[in-house]
Parts: C-alpha cells; sequence; structure tokens
C-alpha cells in the first residue's frame, strides 16, 4: 500500500533544519518541530532571509512566503510533542553519531509506528543508526544541500533494511516539495553529490592548509572557470566550518587514512569560533566578503 504522508516533524531547526521545515509547510504538509534551543529558529530565519535576499540563485520562495510559512510551523516544547502524529520525522541535529543514535530512539518511542524515520547526515549512513531503533525498515537517509530555499536536490539512501515502500516514499515526498531526489543505489559514504563536493573540500582544504596557494587564488580560479558566484572557501563559509570539519572528520574516521584528516589549521578556526557567515568570521569576514567586491575578480 502506498504510503502517505500529511505531517512532517523536524528535529533541530538549525540551518538545515529551518529550510527543511518551510520547504515542506509551503507544499502543504503540516509541520512540527523541536530544538532545545529555543530562539533557533528564528535566528536561522533571519540568516537565511538575508541570504535569499543576497542569493544568486532563482529562490523558490519570496521573502514574504518564508515570513508566512514560518508562522506555519508549530515549535514544539519537546521531541514528544513534535513528532506526536508525524509521518514523516526528520533530524537535522548535529553531526555526531552517538547523538543521532539517542535521537532515533527518542523519536522511536514518542513517534508513530508507522512514521518514517530520517536523518539528514552529512556523512553518516543511516546503517549506523537504523538499530538504536526497533524499526529499521523504516529508517533512511534524506540528505538535503544547503540552498538557501531554492530549487534543491536531496539524496536518498537506505539502511540494510530499508523498505522499497520506505525509499519510495521518501522520494515521492521529496519531489512533492519541489526537490530532486538523487537515489544511492548501495551504501556509500558521502551519498551522491555530496561525494563529488567532499572530493573538491578535501582537495582545498589541504592546499591552503599546507600553505601552497592562497584560499582567494583557488575560488577565483572556480568562480572564473564554473561561473558561480562564490569559489570553495566561500561555500564553507556559508555551511559554517565546525560543520565542515565534523564531517571531514566522520570521512577520516572511516578510512584512518592520514591525508583525510581534517587540517589542523581548520581546526584551529574552529577553536577561535570563526565559523563562516554564522559567526561573522570564517576564511572571509561578513556580511560583506572580499570575494563579492567588483575587483576580486579583476586582473
Ligand atoms: P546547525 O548547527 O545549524 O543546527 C543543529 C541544530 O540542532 C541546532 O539548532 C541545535 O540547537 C539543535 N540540536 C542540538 N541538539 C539537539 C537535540 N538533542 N534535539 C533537537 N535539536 C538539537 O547544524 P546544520 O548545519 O543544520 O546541520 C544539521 C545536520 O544537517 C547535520 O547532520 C549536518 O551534517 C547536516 N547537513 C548540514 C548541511 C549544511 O550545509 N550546514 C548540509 C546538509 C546536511
Amino acid at each position: 500500500m502506498k504510503m502517505k504522508i500529511k505531517k512532517v516533524a523536524v528535529i533541530g531547526t538549525g540551518t538545515l533544519g529551518t529550510q527543511i521545515a518551510i520547504h515542506s509547510s509551503f507544499h502543504g504538509y503540516e509541520v512540527s518541530a523541536y530544538d532545545p534551543d529555543e530562539k533557533a529558529f528564528q535566528k536561522v530565519l533571519e540568516m537565511i532571509k538575508v541570504r535569499v535576499a543576497n542569493s544568486n540563485r532563482e529562490p523558490t520562495l519570496s521573502l514574504e512566503e518564508i515570513q508566512n510559512q514560518s508562522k506555519k510551523i508549530q515549535l514544539g516544547k519537546s521531541l514528544e510533542e513534535a513528532v506526536r502524529g508525524a509521518d514523516l520525522v526528520i533530524e537535522a541535529i548535529p553531526e555526531d553519531l552517538e547523538l543521532k543514535r539517542r535521537i532515533f530512539k527518542e523519536i522511536e518511542k514518542y513517534g508513530s509506528e508507522k512514521a518514517i524515520l530520517a536523518t539528514n547526515s552529512s556523512s553518516i549512513p543511516v546503517s549506523r543508526i537504523e538499530n538504536a531503533t526497533k524499526r529499521p525498515e523504516k529508517c533512511l537517509n534524506l540528505h538535503f544541500y544547503s540552498l538557501d530555499l531554492g530549487r534543491n536536490i536531496v539524496d536518498v539512501m537506505g539502511g540494510t533494511k530499508t523498505s522499497t515502500e520506505i525509499m519510495e516514499a521518501g522520494k515521492e515526498w521529496v519531489r512533492s516539495i519541489g526537490c530532486i531526489p538523487l537515489t544511492v543505489k548501495k551504501e556509500l559514504l558521502g551519498f551522491c553529490f555530496n561525494r563529488v563536493w567532499r572530493a573538491i573540500k578535501r582537495e582545498t582544504l589541504h592546499m591552503w592548509a599546507g600553505g601552497f596557494v592562497d584560499f582567494r587564488d583557488i575560488d577565483r580560479g572556480w568562480m572564473v572557470w564554473t561561473g558561480m558566484s562564490q569559489g570553495p572557501f566561500g561555500v564553507m563559509d556559508a555551511v559554517g566550518l565546525d560543520v565542515v570539519y565534523g564531517i571531514e572528520k566522520v570521512y577520516y574516521d572511516e578510512s584512518k587514512d592520514p591525508r583525510d584528516h581534517p587540517p589542523e589549521p581548520l581546526k584551529a578556526m574552529v577553536d577561535r569560533n570563526e565559523l563562516g557567515v554564522k559567526t561573522g568570521k570564517g576564511f572571509y569576514t561578513y556580511p560583506n566578503p572580499e570575494y563579492k567586491k567588483p575587483d576580486f575578480l579583476k586582473a
């Protein structure tokens, strides 16, 4: 029988959770959310509005629509309240395996037996989380990209026991909120497009950290070559350098290859709270990063 999703619960309303909640609400779903930081949703909402206003991408929602949808999202006082009656629960909490396993257990405890349990993790395959629950057949990765509410892609990957019905329901939901599902047929660390992006991150971070090249020159090259408005370092600043560090660490923990270890200078930036756009300083300073200035690409 085809699964019908009506209510979506988002756990963690940080950079990604807030965008997922707004996307879903805009496309007609009833959306509830929970974050222990009660100010997180509003804080991220303001940040996203600034980013949408300054984005070169075609926005799928106007600023007014974002504001209207944000008011429809029911912010729960507890996880229990947020997941009640949800057909799909998607977590977007920090990239920490033990934390995610704990949250999946809680979602299973308080949520509907039929609910799909999804993780938005950037690097952890759901096969490592699924056995924290008794419903591995209902678990899957639904990995959104941080595209400021623009046209989005979503990696969809099952675990060891995910049913075909749940995979199909997940993909259909992704399409129903105006996003494009990218199906991963066999478990792969980093999923589909994320793995392509990861190769670029690893290479450029090591070129910078090893003192071989100024990060601005890497971004200049990228911007001219691809015609994009940001280079890899500008994008990493937007993602958040703590998130980037955490993801690189997961790849290293998997391979134990020293070439995969996130470089120490990146860790030092995270320790100094230089996290990128969200703290006003990362590789660039915000709100007016150097790469947006007209002479950045002048010969
Ligand atoms: P974030 O730090 O912006 O947000 C995480 C939120 O989770 C915070 O608001 C925090 O208060 C909340 N949180 C912490 N503990 C919680 C708990 N026990 N219950 C509920 N909420 C809790 O992080 P983010 O960038 O949104 O990343 C979240 C997830 O999405 C990570 O797994 C990350 O790998 C993934 N992701 C991030 C990006 C990105 O570009 N930032 C892209 C794709 C996927």
